[in-house]
């Protein structure tokens, strides 16, 4: 089977927490988020349409140094069969596998989580639960707010590891306030804050500012006060 995938799986021993992995970029997305900065990895190019056996034997080499094999990307969902068919490799591999996702796609999530092939999932929370919040930062028409509720849904009724994530970004996901929506939506467990660092890569150029390390160890001390991670 073929899937379109970004360069070789990368070892990460921050990607996946408490575990050493392989991190595998499925290519294209279905969103395009202002502060994205794996720009290259958006549109389904033929240059990245690669036989998944490639992408296994590459992992095998470092079979004896990892704990499981992490998809991330560009949306790895869109891919659902060559999702599906690496998640039942790396477990016939005794390997976990893990899933970063942008939650818009909660059928092949509940799928995924009926067949057991899932032990651990990152889902990013873009912004506030808001129609005209969200289509600000990922640039898209269509209502994909229902559809991340519903992954919301489903990973809090599961007993698979989850994570929800969000990306403080200066002039966009930057207020308490927001924060405080999100929280209220998405509850406080398993809830990980993480910053932007302005790239060349960058969808919006406009967005390159970072934030001042005042301004870190406000979101800091809001993180340490509701309990919550923060990875910056
Ligand atoms: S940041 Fe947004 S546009 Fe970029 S890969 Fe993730 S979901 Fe897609």
């Amino acid at each position: 089977m073929k899937a379109y995938v970004a360069g070789k799986p990368i070892l990460s021993t921050t990607d996946w927490p408490s575990n050493v992995c392989c991190v595998v970029f499925f290519v294209g997305c279905n969103l395009r988020c202002r502060f994205c900065f794996n720009t290259p990895l958006l549109e389904f190019d033929e240059k990245f349409h690669v036989d998944l056996d490639q992408i296994y034997q590459e992992i095998e080499a470092s079979r004896f140094l990892i704990d499981g094999v992490l998809v991330t990307g560009g949306e790895p969902t869109l891919q659902h069969d060559s999702l599906r068919a690496i998640a039942q490799w790396t477990h016939e591999q005794n390997l976990m596998f893990g899933l970063m996702t942008n939650g818009t796609k909660p059928s092949i999530i509940q799928q995924l989580l009926d067949a057991n092939l899932i032990d651990y999932i990152a889902v990013d929370i873009k912004t506030v639960p808001n129609t005209t919040e969200y289509a600000q930062i990922t640039q898209i028409k269509q209502e994909i707010l229902p559809e991340i509720k519903k992954t919301i849904a489903i990973l809090k009724s599961s007993n698979v590891r989850y994570e929800f994530r969000t990306t403080l970004v200066p002039s966009l996901v930057h207020h308490e306030t927001q924060l405080r929506k999100i929280l209220d939506w998405v509850g406080p467990n398993h809830y990980v804050l993480q910053a932007f660092r302005p790239t060349d890569t960058v969808l919006d150029p406009k967005l390159n500012a970072s934030f001042s390390n005042e301004e870190l160890d406000k979101f800091r001390k809001f993180a340490h006060e509701n309990n919550l991670v923060t990875r910056f």
